[in-house]
């Protein structure tokens, strides 16, 4: 920054201080259960989740008059509130020289392939709308002074349409939102885990009337357990980070996706998901990309001696190269296979990743310089590929040392680190390769209702994605889709729920008792959930991570399936009643962790190559990686079909297997053929929330 910002303005926006959210004021009914006396609240819209997306479907159908009900496992818990990097990034309509246009930049948010296009174009056009809508909340999104935001470039982002409030974006977000939401007085249950969704009726008819929460404020009595009846029920519970042991999300999110598996809800695209550097989950959990690696840091390796390694030598061919690819993971920070050929700035994931398996911890410096590459040659600021050179010129960041750059062109970065308990001005950083979003999941329709009827999904639990997504979009996504289930609620004339599905509800809190009540008693096979967790992750990690063996992940499905298996059989056991959640939690992740292996398996099968933030090695992979020492005979990996761009891959619980589809991807209209007086009286008569709705002329 060209001007000196003075502490308190930086400690505003990283200390981030939350509303306190006062206890709800219900009077439930009660159900009668297995001997026990429930609690029953009743809403029209049930909200499952307090991160930015839940909380903006909330709001906005609070203000269009709906009963809304927030149910969270954890106020502010989950990415939003928890997670960043260096600025956290939103990615909306820019202010790029010539304006704008929703087509093109629908194209930039479905580029990777595998997203529907009419959800590419709702998300562009529904930015602006998104964006509004929160600066009116009073999130500070920085402004020139004629008011347009500022904005740069970020991944999969070749026009600049980024911009941010700093590392806490999100969680400002949240901030926003919820005062918002306690505003308007909308009740919010604040420790309050959906575990099983209720369903009633069969074939067409069947629909979500509801969900079986474990509420921990209430926990001393039959454990917490509560249903929640509802019109409209809103899965808001983010991505399922714990399902890598590799990742860069906050501790404790577990998503819903299992719960949506088992009830039988299609899932898609499960495939895809983003890997890049971060700090490690056992430290503090944050992206290294934008400035931390603009500002060229040293990375090196430490082995079990102590030794230091300059392992990126031994990739890169120059000091140069090396030192202006490092840079490149500032706004190419997820990992890409095409990435890694021809030494571009992929290969440092690699790189790590190797030295990683090869047991020797990764660390940035941000007190030294690169130390010199291949050639030999000295580190310097007037020795950078052109692009880097210009920008760091225009940012002024010539300093001498990474952490003089880092203090002149982002302090608020090194500020968080510093809040965390650790100095980038004293000690070097340990971080990793790591799974940081899941850009598939719950398959929604245009207005975010899932393949089960009254039951929608927003946020990144929704499967909008496709393969790769511009940075930023994942927080666009779940302020559009909250603002369309809202709006399509709305329009349905959604209601508070008032039939009592009696024995709907009986069965769904009887299956949950029963889970919980064995976990108790602990049958003499029931699985510890501890070992559970370390075979999931550590799987997840070794053999579904960016780098993936081909032939390795048939038998981790296998695996995986077996353990679904024993946990079906013998159950989890638990030693006290408080734990009782986590039954739920790692049965729904062992059931999403074989949805995705199966994804993958059924992908490779189909001679699936490398694409996203996935590189599937083979040893018929058409394409070898190069180091300056010549090929890599291991890193083969399979190239992309085209035409595998062209569908989802879809996934549905069967009771004991998946049954996976291939989805065409929904198209676009001729957007030449919208007029206003043609379309006007279908906005007007809410023709545009039915199903069948079409613009064709
Ligand atoms: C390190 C990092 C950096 C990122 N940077 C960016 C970025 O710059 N730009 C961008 O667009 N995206 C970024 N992302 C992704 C983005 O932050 C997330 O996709 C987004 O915040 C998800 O919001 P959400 O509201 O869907 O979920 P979350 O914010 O995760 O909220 C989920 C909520 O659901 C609750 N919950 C979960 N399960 C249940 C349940 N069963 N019952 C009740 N409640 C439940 C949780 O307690 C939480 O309140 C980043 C992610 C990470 C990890």
């Amino acid at each position: 920054m060209s001007t000196q910002v003075p502490q308190h303005i930086l400690d505003a926006l990283t200390r981030v201080e939350m509303p306190p959210v006062p206890a709800a004021q219900l009077s439930p009914e009660t159900i009668a259960v297995d001997g026990m006396e429930l609690p029953l609240y009743r809403c029209g819209m049930a909200v499952i989740g307090s991160g930015a997306a839940g909380l903006r479907a909330a709001v906005e159908a609070k203000r269009r008059g709906l009963d809304v009900l927030i149910c969270s496992m954890s106020l502010y818990g989950g990415t939003s509130a928890c997670s960043g990097s260096d600025k956290q990034t939103l990615h909306t309509a820019g202010t790029a020289r010539s304006g704008d246009d929703f087509r093109k930049l629908a194209a930039a948010i479905g580029g990777g392939g595998c997203m529907d296009h009419d959800t590419a174009y709702i998300e562009a056009v529904g930015s602006i709308n998104a964006l509004a809508g929160l600066q009116y909340l009073g999130l500070p999104l920085p402004q020139d002074r004629y008011g347009a935001v500022l904005r740069y470039q970020t991944d999969h982002d070749e026009v600049g349409r980024a911009t941010s409030c700093g590392p806490r974006t999100s969680r400002l977000m949240v901030k926003v939102l919820a005062e918002e939401a306690i505003r308007l007085g909308i009740p919010f249950l604040r420790k309050c885990e959906a575990i099983r969704i209720i369903t009633a009726g069969e074939g067409d008819q069947r629909r979500a009337v509801g969900a079986v929460v474990i509420d921990q404020e209430r926990r001393d009595q039959d454990w917490g357990l509560a249903v929640v009846l509802c019109e409209d029920l809103v899965l808001a519970s983010g991505g399922p980070g714990e399902l890598y042991r590799d990742s860069v999300y906050p501790r404790h999110c577990y998503g819903s996706l299992g719960m949506a598996i088992e009830a039988g809800i299609a899932v898609t695209n499960l495939s895809e998901s983003q890997f890049g550097i971060g700090t490690r989950r056992t430290e503090f959990p944050w992206n290294l990309s934008g400035t931390y690696v603009q500002v060229i840091p040293y990375i090196y390796s430490v082995d079990a001696e102590g030794q230091e390694h300059n392992f990126l030598a031994d990739y890169y061919r120059t000091t140069q190269e090396l030192c202006s690819n490092v840079f490149r993971k500032g706004y190419q920070w997820p990992f890409h296979a095409t990435r890694m050929e021809d030494f571009g700035s992929s290969l440092v994931d690699l790189a790590i990743d190797r030295e990683s398996r090869a047991g020797r911890t990764v660390v940035m410096d941000f007190l030294r310089n690169p130390q010199p590459g291949a050639d030999g040659k000295a580190f310097s600021l007037d020795n950078l590929d052109a692009d880097v050179r210009t920008y760091l010129e225009n940012n002024d960041a010539l300093q001498e040392t990474p952490i003089e750059r880092l203090q002149h062109m982002n302090p608020l970065a090194i500020e968080l680190y510093r809040m965390h308990g650790h100095d980038l001005a004293t000690d070097p950083l340990p971080f990793n390769v790591s799974n940081q979003h899941m850009n598939g999941g719950v398959a929604v329709d245009a207005w975010n209702e899932s393949s089960l009827p009254h039951c929608f999904a927003v946020g990144e639990v929704a499967g909008t994605h496709g393969v790769t997504r511009p940075g930023g979009s994942a927080l666009n996504a779940g302020q559009v889709g909250g603002l369309r289930v809202a709006s399509h609620c709305a329009a349905r004339g959604s209601q508070v729920a008032d039939k009592t599905f009696d024995q709907e509800l009986s069965q769904a809190v009887s299956a949950c008792a029963g889970l919980i009540r064995s976990g108790l008693k602990s049958h003499p096979n029931a699985l510890a959930i501890s070992a559970v967790r370390e075979e999931i992750q550590g799987r997840m990690s070794e053999k579904a991570g960016f780098i993936c063996q081909v032939d390795e992940l048939p038998p981790a499905l296998q695996a995986a399936q077996d353990l679904r298996r024993r946990i079906w059989q013998a159950g989890l056991a638990i030693t006290r009643p408080s734990q009782a959640v986590d039954i739920f939690r790692w049965r729904h992740l062992a059931l999403t962790s074989e949805a995705v292996l199966a994804t993958l398996v059924h992908y490779v099968g189909l001679g699936g190559g490398s694409r996203g933030a996935r590189a599937y090695l083979a040893a018929d992979g058409e394409v070898t990686i190069h180091t300056r020492h010549g090929p890599l005979s291991d890193v083969r990996y399979r190239v992309e079909k085209p035409e595998h761009q062209q569908f989802k891959i879809t996934v549905e619980w069967q009771g004991d297997s998946f049954s996976l589809s291939h989805q065409a991807l929904r198209p676009l209209d001729n957007l030449d053929r919208i007029f206003f007086e043609k379309h006007w009286g279908d906005y007007l008569t809410n023709q545009i929330h039915h199903a069948a709705y079409t613009h064709a002329p």
